[in-house]
């Protein structure tokens, strides 16, 4: 038997002013998504965007809907619209914000699972780490890879087909 141990590190800034010009204009778009997220039930409104290296940046927000499950969370709705209309774009960073009765919420919101699963997929496609920025009115924090935040991904696919 072994004791294993995993370390992440990620940058934490005190506040969206502290980083650096390009992450948060990132951050600054995933803000304004919030704006066109569907969010009834929850009133929990979550926005994404999306750098793609071909300088394209892709928004998303949560959708959701009566029917509990055919709901669609912001991540999703935007690497999914990414992969649909730039199937060969390579994805860089994505930045997430959300916000809570129309205020920004005072610390970061994670990608859910799924999200992180279908995130990671399109790193591996891609083959080059997908940042993730994670604002707030806080605090903001960026991970330098998606599988930081999952990191025994379910990626077994991936030698034969998926890429
Ligand atoms: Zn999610």
């Amino acid at each position: 038997m072994q004791n294993k141990q995993l370390n992440i590190s990620y940058q934490v800034f005190q506040s969206m002013d502290e980083l650096p010009a390009e992450w948060s204009s990132l951050l600054q778009k995933a803000v304004e998504a919030t704006e066109r997220s569907y969010a009834p039930f929850s009133n929990f409104n979550v926005g994404a965007a999306i750098l793609l290296d071909n300088g394209q940046v892709v928004c998303g927000s949560n959708q959701e809907n009566a029917a509990f499950p055919s709901g669609l969370c912001a991540e999703r709705s935007a690497c999914y619209y990414a992969g649909a209309t730039w199937p060969g774009a390579k994805m860089l960073a994505i930045a997430i914000a959300a916000k809570q009765d129309g205020k920004l919420t005072a610390t970061p919101t994670y990608p859910c699972g799924a999200c992180r699963q279908a995130l990671v997929q399109y790193e591996s496609r891609g083959g080059v780490p997908m940042k993730v920025i994670v604002g707030s009115a806080g605090r903001v924090e960026v991970f330098s890879s998606v599988r930081d935040l999952l990191p025994f991904v379910f990626d077994n696919l991936d030698d034969n087909q998926g890429k």
